[in-house]
């Protein structure tokens, strides 16, 4: 066990990696001690430990769209920890959670009018593939057990959503431990058709048909559902083509197949609408949600259900319970009133539309990075962009990796996967700001060059 001491050194703790950080080169933070810690943030910035100011260029994980610090949030948590701190889910309901429910499937499309609670993207995801699973079971339809996802998606760390999720590392370390059944169709991005598309691609809509060559390779009785993230987000920011999503619903409809939107990025407002499926027009069976819902100050997660999924439960077979699962903190009051106060300030700032006026802003910027040598592909939708850098020769990751310990030195918080830069900037940025961010993004990259 680590020897307590008197007086807490943060850079000698983690060295000694007391802390196992998650999804983390822990072995290089260890050699590198403080230069990664951040201690406050306020508004768009978070201040690292050194001091240096660093814009917020992902939003935290892409969960924080109102910025740091808000006294408006911070008081709501404070009153409703004084009021009702904890209540159990189970049985037992709080109103806070109530009227969220209610507000939330207000802001879906029409007919999504059910919300389940969880904590997180992951517990959200594995949470719909569940309810899929117990729909069609529900239905006498029992024989429907495939699960399908795409290639690059993201469906966090469950183990629903690792097997359904088309992350190689993940999927590598854990193989023996897949769910049966799952399989995937091919993503819709290719470099050579579709390089520094804005906003969707032409290209690609035909993808979706990937989905008819497993279901006639299955049949499509033993298919239960397809989940995607409308954008795809961890990898890049892949973008749907146009007519892409339309397809997917089409083929899903014709065979009795559920469609699950991940929408776990793409949820409250990050596309310039309350959800994907709203920008997409596209209407799934269940849409699942995180991140932005409570800013990313307390955790919470949930699943949206359509009325004849939710029906389906309600009048099956009589149970003590209709659908067993739920967590200790599913629909936990402190993350509702949170959640509350977060959508009143989106709904009183206009934060949405904000959100979509930055849009064309955004995308200015980022493709006016298309004349750097080293840039090999930009896409952009609602305030998301990703950009491609050439992998150094042999060093693949090498350099997404210097450019986020230089962004450290120059004032950016950057989110490099691979040899990628994502971007998810909060709604609350300036045009200047954004400006300013892809200024100092080429200023690295030329002299990462
Ligand atoms: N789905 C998507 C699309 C995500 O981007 C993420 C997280 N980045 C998750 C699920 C998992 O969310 P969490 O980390 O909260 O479990």
């Amino acid at each position: 066990m680590p020897e307590l001491k008197n007086e807490f050194d943060c850079a000698a703790t983690l060295k000694e990696g007391t802390w196992w950080m998650p999804f983390t080169a822990n072995r290089r933070v260890r050699e590198q001690g403080m230069a990664r810690v951040l201690t406050s943030a306020k508004g768009a910035y978070y201040t690292a430990a050194d001091g240096t100011k660093l814009f917020d260029t992902l939003s935290g994980l892409w969960c924080s769209p109102l910025g740091h610090a808000d006294p408006r949030i911070t008081e709501a948590l404070r009153k409703q920890a004084d009021t009702l701190d904890f209540a159990p889910g189970f049985q037992i309901a709080n109103p806070e959670t109530v009227r969220l429910s209610e507000r939330i499937a207000n802001m879906a499309p029409a007919g999504m009018d059910h919300v389940f609670f969880a904590n997180s993207g992951s517990e959200a995801d594995d949470t719909a593939l569940k309810i899929a699973i117990g729909y069609h079971r529900l239905r006498g339809e029992g024989a429907r057990f495939r699960l399908i996802g795409r290639e690059r998606g993201y469906h966090g760390v469950g183990l629903g959503g690792m097997s359904v999720g088309g992350i190689v590392p993940n999927r590598k370390m854990f193989a023996t431990i897949m769910v049966p059944g799952v399989d995937h169709i091919r993503h819709p991005y290719d470099h050579s058709k579709v390089a520094f598309s804005k906003g969707q691609p032409e290209w690609g809509a035909e993808m979706a048909e990937d989905l008819e060559r497993l279901v006639a390779l299955h049949d499509a009785s033993t298919i239960a559902a397809i989940m995607v993230e409308p954008v795809q987000g961890s990898t890049g920011v892949l973008v749907p083509p146009v007519g892409y999503l339309e397809r997917l619903r089409e083929i899903c409809t014709k065979h009795g197949i559920l469609l699950i939107f991940d929408e776990v990025i793409t949820g409250f407002g990050r596309m310039g609408e309350n959800f994907a499926s709203q920008r997409f027009n596209v209407k799934p069976d269940m849409i699942t949600f995180a991140k932005a819902v409570t800013n990313g100050i307390v955790p919470m997660g949930g699943v949206i259900v359509s009325s004849d999924i939710y029906n389906t439960f309600m009048t099956g077979p009589e149970n003590a319970i209709e659908f067993a699962h739920g967590y200790t903190y599913s629909g936990h009051p402190l993350a509702a009133a949170v959640a509350h106060t977060v959508l009143d300030i989106m709904e009183e700032e206009n934060l949405v539309s904000r959100a979509r006026a930055l849009e064309p802003v955004l995308e200015e910027a980022v493709h006016s990075l298309r004349d750097v040598p080293i840039v090999y592909d930009i896409r952009n939708i609602g305030l998301t962009a990703g950009i491609d850098l050439k992998p150094a020769a042999g060093k693949p990751g090498a350099r997404g990796l210097a450019m986020f310990e230089r962004g450290l030195k120059e004032g950016l918080l950057l989110r490099c996967t691979g040899d990628t830069i994502s971007f998810g900037p909060p709604f609350i940025s300036t045009p200047e700001q954004l400006r300013d961010m892809v200024a100092t993004v080429r200023k690295l990259i030329i002299e990462l060059d």
